[in-house]
């Protein structure tokens, strides 16, 4: 080629497939050079940043360990033969034990579209809510407090709020690590504005409580007690907002009663924190009307999760400070598409486009649009029980969708025992091999991040292309297509009868506007009429946009109008288990958290010489303490158990 011969490079927007802070990611293509990341600097939530894994994602773009052509039970097939066999396994299964005796258990890598029609297949035309995604493990907890508090699954806040705000309280969120770009962020903010203050709320010193003004090393579990010592507190300082609270919210009197039925002393030993702690935390909140509170997933993965969760909206609802700029309680997803997930209903307890699968006019609303010829009407199984009900045999087909259980669920020796059970497994995945692709009966080739069409939603319900800049390789295709394929061997060809991404998103912003009359908060009607330019084209918007709605308040709540019954938003009362608050029958209390440059079971990230330079072993932090009684040194393999389990890694 000669020197002077020009190339004309092409950039293409898209978005990371990673975290939950969904940024945007600008990919120039020049065919002379490789594939250049940058960030979009016209995306909302980075603005032209990226984290070390989002610069690393040109070197995940190679096909040596993909999944290139569909295979049964081992065997090189074709889509034709095995979508034919799925089809038949799926239908033989329920014709003799009924619809509940299938599952699929899905991800929220997956895409808005995707998600959209393995929903529609599972509630619609299987008639079972045995849809459920590793979602769950994330966010639950905040959907679930979301609905009690706000009688929708609302995210009332912004990341624009964490440059209004003047105290951000990170509880059980390691953003350093977690969510990179949120934690630039604030380093940002907290230069712009001097006096920021920034709380840390988290048993370990991690990266993120660097930054902190005050760092709270809660007892794991604590969280519930200490924000319900706060809500007493905020009375007894008299910083309620009782106009808020009289005009827009109810049960203020219950939570309260609950508050200041728990002692200091108790709040010390539940929470682990002293009183001079605890009054500086509680005094900086009373003091600051700006305040956000975010929270992820040391929030959300626990028992106590949902309570947890509304103990922190009701010290927001109590102080009015939700829906405003730089105020409010503030979830954050860890997965790339968790928010998608449930706008389409991805969860075993939802029904799509946030309506409620206990509602039966919701259930009408949605089988009336789908023409379905059924509707679930109970929940489905949760992630957690649908692996005990695979193992117990009463669940006999599982469809996994773009997640590895077998690493990333709790109880990885009963996932692998369940599968090894379970009469027939299909796993749609890009790689060729994973710990969970061990148990398939059927492997489906998916397509990856960068062959992919479809959108995705981040934690502050912004909706983002994320777009395809290679073709598909060899016999890869989209999930949608998959599952389509499937459908429409099951005879349901009209209702699945999908070309393109867009003719899905199309419907799916439908459907959130169908019958909609301000009753239910994920309108995206005005891109039911999308054209297929539209959407090939579509800028980064933050959710509500319906139809012929203008000026739309990007932000929730600032003046009520929540989706209970009555209009107002409700306090839950925590009760705080006290006489639980010390561990018992085990020696030491253990967290999980995430490494820095990986992402998930490492299936993508754990391939890339660079993001494995950080940590490049497992390992567990002790307390010094707690290394000095067992006899532990820094730098020592130890063997760590729980119950009959245990764990080989360096201290
Ligand atoms: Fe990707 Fe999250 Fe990093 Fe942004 S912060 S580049 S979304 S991993």
């Amino acid at each position: 080629m000669s020197a002077n011969q020009k190339h004309l490079a092409t950039r293409i927007n898209t978005s990371c497939p990673y975290c939950g802070v969904g940024c945007g990611v600008s990919v120039e293509i020049d065919q002379a050079k490789p594939i250049k990341i940058s960030g979009d600097k016209s995306h909302p939530a980075n603005a032209g940043k990226l984290c070390s894994k989002g610069l690393a994602l040109a070197e995940t773009l190679r096909l040596t360990d993909r999944l290139l052509h569909p295979s049964i039970e081992g065997n090189p097939s074709d889509w034709e033969t095995s979508t034919q066999l799925i089809a038949n396994k799926l239908q033989q299964t329920i014709s003799t034990y009924g619809p509940d005796a299938v599952a699929f258990y899905v991800s929220g890598q997956l895409l808005t579209e995707d998600y959209y029609v393995a929903n529609k297949l599972m509630k619609g035309y299987v008639g079972s809510a045995n849809i459920d995604t590793n979602s769950r493990l994330c966010m639950a907890s905040s959907v679930a407090g979301h609905k009690r508090a706000f009688g929708s699954d609302t995210v009332p806040g912004q990341y624009s709020d964490i440059e209004h705000a003047d105290l951000l309280v990170l509880v059980g969120s390691n953003l350093a690590w977690c969510h990179p770009i949120l934690q630039q962020r604030i380093t940002n903010a907290k230069i712009q504005n001097p006096n920021l203050k920034v709380v840390v709320i988290d048993p370990r010193r991690t990266a993120t409580a660097e930054l902190a003004d005050l760092h709270l090393a809660v007892k794991p579990g604590g969280d519930a007690a200490l924000f319900t010592g706060l809500l007493a507190h905020l009375a007894d300082e008299e910083v309620v907002d009782y106009d808020y609270v009289e005009q827009h919210t109810s049960g203020i009197e219950d939570a309260l009663i609950s508050a200041f039925s728990l002692s200091f002393a108790e709040l010390e030993l539940a929470s682990g924190l002293d009183k001079n702690t605890l009054n500086n935390f509680y005094h900086l909140f009373a003091k600051t009307p700006k305040t956000v509170t975010v929270y992820s997933q040391g929030v959300n993965q626990s028992v106590i999760g949902t309570d947890t969760v509304n103990s922190i909206i009701n010290c927001h609802l109590a102080t009015g400070r939700i829906g405003v700029p730089g105020m409010g309680p503030f979830s954050v997803t860890g997965q790339p598409n968790a928010m998608g997930g449930r706008e389409v209903g991805g969860l075993s307890n939802m029904l799509a486009a946030h309506m409620d699968l206990h509602n039966a006019e919701h259930r009408h609303t949605v089988q009336e649009f789908w023409q379905s010829p059924a509707i679930a009407d109970k929940p489905g199984l949760k992630a957690v029980d649908l692996f005990q009900a695979v193992y117990d045999g009463k669940v006999k087909f599982i469809w996994i969708m773009a997640t590895n259980p077998v690493v990333s669920m709790p109880d990885a020796n009963l996932v692998k025992a369940a599968l090894d059970r379970c009469p027939f497994v299909v796993v749609s995945d890009v790689v060729a091999n994973n710990e969970t692709m061990a148990f398939a009966n059927v492997k489906l080739p998916a397509a990856a991040w960068g062959e992919k069409n479809g959108t995705v939603t981040n934690s502050e319900r912004c909706i983002s292309r994320q777009r395809a800049f290679r073709a598909l390789p060899a016999q890869v295709k989209p999930d949608w297509w998959a599952i389509s394929a499937v459908a429409k061997k099951l005879g349901y060809v009209k209702a699945f009868d999908y070309h393109n991404a867009a003719e899905i998103f199309r419907e799916h912003a439908a459907l959130s506007a169908y019958k909609n009359t301000d009753t239910r908060d994920f309108d995206i009607g005005a891109c039911a009429s999308f054209t297929n330019d539209d959407y090939d084209n579509l800028i980064p918007f933050t959710w509500p946009r319906p139809k012929g709605g203008k000026n739309i308040e990007s932000r929730f709540f600032a003046n009520g109008n929540f989706y209970t019954a009555n209009k107002r938003a409700q306090f839950i009362p925590i009760h705080v288990a006290t006489a639980n608050a010390q561990p018992n029958n085990y020696l030491l209390m253990a967290n999980t958290g995430r490494l820095r440059d990986q992402w998930h079971t490492m299936t993508r990230t754990g391939r890339i010489a660079t993001l494995s330079a950080h940590s490049t072993e497992p390992s567990i932090e002790l307390n010094l303490s707690d290394a000095e009684d067992n006899g532990i040194v820094h730098g020592d393999i130890v063997r760590a158990y729980v119950g009959h389990t245990s764990i080989l890694v360096r201290a």
